[in-house]
């Protein structure tokens, strides 16, 4: 699960843009780093991290820029059933995702047959399919080892159904 674009410097990031069609701006440079730092965060929470950095920048600003990035293929965005949508820097590979039920983590999983579109549908009804999207719902290795702790700690019912004197 190595990302491929960790390490984009600024530069990169000024040629992605322009190889887009897309100005390079302050905003739009602070959103890719955000993203590419924080990847599968939610539009608030990039909205933090940008303005972090760049102080004066509105909320709006920050989504609009996103909603563009994304419209114009630099970003992908990822809706899971329940969760406001998230974003990522990892495009056109067609990957998946893993999340976590309980702590709502999101992670990369590669695409299980290495193309795109991985799953051919049983019937297209004449659609062009490019994209297969995959979500893994489960619960992650810290929530499954918080749960299997806390249910060691406690007491099991068993002496008490034990004692119930219809068994
Ligand atoms: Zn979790
Ligand atoms: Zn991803």
């Amino acid at each position: 699960m190595v990302r491929l674009v960790s390490g984009r410097s600024p530069s990169d990031n000024g040629a992605l843009l322009r190889g887009h069609g897309m100005n390079v701006t302050a905003p739009r440079l602070a959103v890719l780093r955000a993203v590419a730092d924080h990847p599968h965060s939610t539009a608030d929470d990039m909205y933090q991290v940008v303005r972090a950095e760049l102080g004066a920048v509105s909320r709006q600003a920050v989504y609009d820029t996103l909603a563009t990035l994304t419209d114009k293929g630099v970003l992908r965005r990822i809706q899971p059933a329940g969760s406001p949508a998230r974003y990522d820097d990892r495009v056109g590979d067609n990957h998946h995702h893993l999340i976590c039920r309980e702590c709502n983590r999101m992670v990369d999983v590669d695409c299980a047959a290495g193309e795109v579109p991985c799953l051919t549908a049983a019937d297209d009804s004449g659609y062009e399919i490019d994209e297969a999207e995959v979500t893994y719902w489960g619960r992650c290795p810290d929530c499954a080892a918080r749960a299997d702790h806390s249910n060691r700690q406690q007491p099991t019912t068993t002496t008490d159904q034990r004692k119930d004197p219809r068994v």
